[in-house]
Parts: structure tokens; sequence; C-alpha cells
């Protein structure tokens, strides 16, 4: 099925009007009672099939979201392939997704009893996504609500609607019926008309905390899932190679322009190894590519937007003006802003305490390994962190520890497969992606007590 949008550049892209929006809300819904009886075995078939489909429409799939996200044309290759793996990780789970069966007879008052419980689709499901991933983060509704036989009523950002609405037409020609993946190119504003409608009792939301907590707060009957931002950190211990720790931290915290949830924002290096790293860190940081995203060069590429580009400038010399060092970069050409690493940072600076999203890293050593662990946690935040060590007893320590939905040890925070329970605490988030955890957030149990 072809979409409407289909070739449209996204400045010229129709707003659905809101009878369109009220059709494919009743469309879902009606849908509904088909989708939740298709058999394991179809939608197994339905998902590996799109997944087929995005994989032969790997080299326009990645143009579109190079073009539209301004995401450097490798990286957009690699969410191509994510996207992929995404919906073959929820084929298996389908099959994988049982219930289970409970002795009941747990007193003589209950002789004879036994249960069966099977996890079974909730409803329809509101799925709003940010501009940063335009297809993969699609995938992480679409592929799960499938898995358990679902529709999807998605809003994805205004800035980056056509990887989406491409993944739609592969859908459609999967054999997912039409009326229940419907993507609609809405406003903020009719995205938060589209959560709140009691017609769609699930909200699956990826953004800014900003907004995903005030659709929480609106919504309070429904299951609401927020997969949020941070400010996420990285401790680089003694013992760290320190070589491995530099390279990972510079694409953990520059590629695609820092515009990741999970882009490496604070990084603390314990003092006896700060000048190496510092010094190894800035060095590869100058050399890394910045421009334009259509170029097979550049590994950093520009921020979605002017007013991100200037909020970050303002944010730098804010730092600046209370003290912050910068070590390299910071020159702007248009939106694309050369990678900054800084150091002397305070945790009261913005560059610290907030979410930057763009290509900042900031350095601070630190003396005692529980020091570093304090300043990691002390954020609103808490997405993944990272630690670079050797240490079996500080790994445990810091996992121990660490108010974050992973710890990923010898790799940045910024480090994600595609199957793994992944989301925040915090103000980070609710709920966890991947999947097969996605799958239970879309499903409730539903109980059948027997009695022989
Ligand atoms: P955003 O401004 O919060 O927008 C996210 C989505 O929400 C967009 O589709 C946006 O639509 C929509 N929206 C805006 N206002 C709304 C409202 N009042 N009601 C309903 N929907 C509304 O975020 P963004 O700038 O696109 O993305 C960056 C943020 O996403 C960062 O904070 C990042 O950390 C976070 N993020 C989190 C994850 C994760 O998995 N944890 C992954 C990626 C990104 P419009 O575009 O039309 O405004």
């Amino acid at each position: 099925m072809r979409s409407p949008y289909d070739g449209a550049e996204v400045g010229r892209l129709p707003r659905p009007s809101a009878a369109q929006i009220d059709r494919a809300i009743v469309g879902a819904v009606s849908s509904f009672p088909k989708t939740r009886r298709l058999p394991t075995f179809e939608r197994v078939e339905i998902l590996r099939r799109i997944a087929q489909g995005i994989q032969a429409q790997k080299a326009s799939l990645a143009q579109t979201i190079a073009r539209e996200a301004g995401k450097p044309i490798r990286a957009a290759r690699t969410e191509v392939e994510r996207a992929v793996a995404t919906f073959h990780a929820a084929a298996s789970e389908v099959e994988r997704h049982t219930g289970e069966v409970l002795p009941l007879d747990v007193n003589g008052a209950s002789l004879g009893r036994w249960g069966v419980v099977r996890r079974v689709p909730i409803g329809p499901i509101c799925a709003i996504t940010p501009f940063n991933f335009p297809l993969n983060l699609s995938a992480h509704k679409v592929a799960p609500a499938i898995a358990v036989g679902a529709p999807i009523i998605h809003k994805p950002a205004s800035q980056t609607p056509l990887s989406a609405l491409a993944l739609a037409e592969i859908v459609h020609e999967a054999g997912w019926p039409a009326e229940a993946y419907v993507v609609l190119p809405v406003s903020g504003a009719d995205g938060e008309k589209l959560a709140i409608d009691p017609r769609l009792p699930i909200v699956s939301f990826t953004g800014s905390a900003e907004v995903g907590w005030k659709l929480k707060s609106l919504v309070s009957k429904k299951r609401v899932g927020l997969e949020l931002g941070g400010n996420a950190a990285a401790i680089v211990h003694s013992d760290a190679n320190l070589e491995d720790a530099v390279a990972r931290s510079a694409a953990g915290g520059f590629g695609y322009a820092g515009q990741s949830c999970i882009a490496l924002q604070r990084t603390l290096v314990h003092r006896s190894v700060f000048a190496a790293f510092r010094d190894a860190l800035v060095a590869r940081t100058k050399r890394l590519v910045a421009g334009d995203p259509l170029d097979e060069a550049t590994e950093v590429g520009p921020m979605i937007s002017t007013g991100d580009a200037d909020r970050i400038e303002r944010w730098l010399q804010e730092a600046m003006a209370q003290g912050a060092e910068l070590l390299c970069g910071g020159k702007r050409k248009g939106n694309v802003i050369e990678p900054v690493v800084l150091a002397r940072t305070k945790r009261t600076m913005r560059v610290e305490c907030e979410e930057v999203f763009g290509p900042v890293v900031t350095l601070s050593p630190y003396d005692t390994f529980e020091e570093a662990l304090e300043r990691v946690n002390d954020t609103r935040y808490g997405l993944q962190a990272g630690l670079f060590t050797q240490d079996i007893d500080r790994i445990q320590q810091a996992f121990d520890t660490l108010e974050v939905g992973a710890l990923i040890v010898n790799d940045v925070p910024t480090w994600r497969a595609d199957r793994m329970p992944y989301g925040g605490v915090k103000d980070s988030g609710v709920g966890r992606e991947g999947p097969a955890y996605a799958m239970d957030e879309f499903t409730e149990p539903r109980l059948l007590v027997f009695r022989s």
C-alpha cells in the first residue's frame, strides 16, 4: 500500500485533519478484534517479512534518515541494520512470549484448583517518537505491537516523519492490516490529543523528559511507557585500557553530534590517568570529521535545528563564563558545531546537570571510586552509565550503587543492543523497551482458574 505522503518533502507534508485523525483511531480500534486473534505463525511471518523489506530498502532508507535527521550516512546505515534486527528480535520473541500454569491448591480450601495465565494485548497503542532515530525507534514501538497483536497509531517527530511513513509502507506490504498501523504526522499539540484519547489505552512515548512527564500527568488511567533523556556518564578508572576508553568515548560523545539519549556527556577519570586520558581524547576529537551528513567521511553532522545549535553555543559560553576550560572545538559552521571537550566544569553548570544533546563532553578528575559513583548518581536522570575497569569488585560495587537502567562495563553508556531491556530510572523514564520487554508493557496477564 502506498502512503499518501510518499515522496513529499518534510516541509510540504500535509498535516492530517481532525476528521482523518478520528478515522485513523476508529480504524485502529475496529481492527483490534482481528489483530489480537492473528495466529502466532502469522505474526512471526509478518515480522520476518518486514525485516526483509527493510533490508531490501537499506540504501534508500539510510538516505531518508540522513536527509531528514541530518545523521551521517554511515550511522544512518547502521540505524537501518538495527531496525532489521529489532523486527527479527520481535519475531523470535513471539513464540517465547508464553504465560504460565499455576498450582493454586495452596491450602485445604482451594483443593483441585489450578490456573493458566495468558498475556493478552491491552488495546490500540498511541506511539510518539523523537527525531533522532526516526526508523529504529519507530521499530521499537511497531515490532512489539505486531508481536502481541495490537494496532498502533504513530505520531513521529515533525522534523523526521519520512522514515516512519516509509516503514508503514513496508509494514502494510508485509501483510499487517493498513488500519492497524497508521502514521499520523501531526503537530505536538495534536500528539497530546492522541495521547489522552480514551480509545487508545496505551501511550508509548520516546522523547524529552519535559514532554514525557507532562503526558503522563494527563493520562492517569492509561498504561504509559516513557523513554526519556539523560546526561549519561562514564567512569574511567586507573586500571582501564586508556586507548580503548578514549576511542569509545570519542565515538560515544560525538557520534551523530551527541544527539542520542545515551550520548556520553560526563566523563569521570581517575586522577592518576587524567592528564593522559585528556590529552589523548582531545587529540582524537580534533581528528573527527564534522560536516555534511551525506558525505561518507563525516562522523559529526549538524544539530537538528538552528535553535538547538544556538542553545548549545549559549550553554558553552555560560559554562566558560563560570570557569570551564575549553580544551577543543566549539567553532560553528551553520548548524555544525565542532566537537567540544570541556574541563573544570561544575555540577551546577547546564553542560553537566542538564541534557546537552549535542557534541559536548565534560572531563572531571576523581580521587576515590566512591566519589566517582556519587557524581554519576548526582543527577535527576538515570538511563545508562559506562565503567572502564578490569576490577570485578569495583564492577560489582558500581552495579549495586549506580541509579541507572543499565551499567555498561568497558564501554561508554552509549552502547545498546536492540534486544536488551532498555530504559531509565528517575527522570529518564518508566518502563522498558527491547521487543521482549515492550511486549510485556503492551500486554496484561489474564488468569483462568480451573477447579477439578
Ligand atoms: P521531544 O521534543 O520531546 O519530541 C518527541 C516527540 O514528542 C515528537 O514527536 C514531538 O512532536 C512530540 N511532542 C511534542 N510535544 C508534545 C505534546 N505536548 N504531546 C505529545 N507529543 C508531543 O523530543 P525530541 O527533541 O524529538 O528528541 C530528543 C529527546 O528524546 C531527548 O531528550 C532524548 O534524550 C530523548 N530520547 C530518548 C530516547 C530513549 O529511548 N530514552 C531515545 C531517543 C531520544 P513534534 O516533533 O511535532 O514537536
